[in-house]
Formats: structure tokens, sequence, C-alpha cells
């Protein structure tokens, strides 16, 4: 407990409950169970820095991995919604472990595929495309209601192709995100580049 006092009650809430999270966004990748596959903690305050969420609204967080989007979205506040959107059932399943894990089984979790698995489910506020991105899902989007916030993640060329070219046509901004990390690198030090990443966000 940070304060001096271990009988403070303020101390003894919090110390059986083991370390306390965070409160900012990007929180650490162990913050949520993984196989790999999960938007990696820089990028995720990125990510939801672009997304910006406002109190009650409801995401769309498509490809969810490991569910950590979707999960830190609810997590800014109590009256977020969101719906995570997982092709994987392993990872489907993972994804509502870790909601459950923190609290936070708000979280609906739909096993299937967009843009199919998106028919039906409540208009979002904001869509976060992490995975499963393609020409027909751009187009599903274009179907929403105008005023949704829309950033996706590329990685691949093909799908950075598809960033450019939408970024062309309906503007907003496109980010590309290089990141290093300081690794040991025989007795010293050298820079370890990640992917680089592209981001693109627009209001629908
Ligand atoms: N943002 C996630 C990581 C996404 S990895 C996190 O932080 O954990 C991309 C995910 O997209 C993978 O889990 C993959 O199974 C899923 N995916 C790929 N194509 C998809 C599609 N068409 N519909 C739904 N999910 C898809």
């Amino acid at each position: 407990c940070a304060l001096d006092d271990v009988d403070h009650p303020v101390c003894v809430a919090l110390e059986p409950l083991g370390e306390a999270l965070p409160l900012a966004t990007g929180r650490p990748d162990t913050t949520f169970d993984n196989d790999g596959q999960i938007t990696k903690r820089p990028v995720r305050a990125l990510t939801l820095s672009a997304l910006a969420p406002r109190p009650g609204e409801h995401l769309w967080d498509i490809g969810g991995g490991s569910g950590s989007i979707g999960i830190e979205w609810l997590m800014c506040d109590p009256l977020m919604r969101a719906t995570a959107v997982e092709a994987d059932p392993a990872r489907a399943a993972r994804i509502r472990s870790n909601a459950a894990a923190l609290g936070m089984d708000r979280l609906q979790v739909v096993e299937g595929r967009a843009p199919d698995a998106l028919d039906g489910l409540p208009a979002p506020d904001a869509v976060f495309v992490g995975g499963g991105l393609s020409q027909a899902l751009l187009d599903r989007l274009d179907t929403l209601a105008p005023g949704a916030r829309l950033v996706t993640n590329a990685v691949t060329l093909e799908s950075e192709a598809l960033l450019a070219r939408a970024h062309a046509e309906r503007g907003g901004s496109l980010l590309r995100i290089e990141l290093s990390d300081a690794v040991p690198l025989g007795t010293r030090r050298g820079w370890k580049s990640g992917y680089p990443i592209v981001q693109w966000s627009v209001t629908l």
C-alpha cells in the first residue's frame, strides 16, 4: 500500500487485492492472457486515444484477439459498452475469460467472421478493426449511420494498400507507427524494431 499507515482503511481495502491496475490505457500486455496476437501496449494506447471514448459509447472491436482493446475501452468508464467479434473459437473463449478476470464481463463476445458476424449487432459509436480488414468489411462499415469513428490498424502490405486507398478517397488521418525497443546485442544494446503499423482514423 502506498500509504504509510497500513491500518488505514484504504490500505486494508487494497492490500488483499494484489497489485493495482494502472489507470491509463495501454496497460501491460501481461494484463491480458494472450497467444501473441495482441495489440502491444504502446500501440494500444495510441489506438484507444484515436478511438476517443466518451461515456456510454458502444465499441465494435473487430478481430478481438485477446480482447485488450474492448476491455480497455470498457475500463474507461462504467457506462461504456463494447462488442468483440473474433473468428477463432479459442481466442473468443480467451476474450471472455480475460473480460471476466478483469471485472469487465459486460463485454459482449461474438464468435464469427466479420463482416457477416456484424449483422444484427447494436449500432456502434466507434469501430476498431484489429483483424479481418478487407474491402468488403470497409464497404459494410460504410453502411453505418454517419458519425461513427473508425480506427483500423494494418501490418501487412496488402492491408496497408487498402488503407492508403481509403484515406485518399475518404480523408481522415493516416499514421505510421514505428517503434523500437532496446535489447541486448552481444555485450551491448541495440534497437529492435517492431513491424511498422499503419493506422487510419476517420469519422464515417
Ligand atoms: N487487437 C487484438 C489483436 C488482434 S489480432 C488484441 O489486442 O488482442 C487479429 C485477430 O483478428 C485474430 O485473433 C484473428 O483471429 C482475428 N480475425 C481475423 N480475421 C477476422 C474476421 N474476418 N472476423 C473476425 N476476426 C478476425
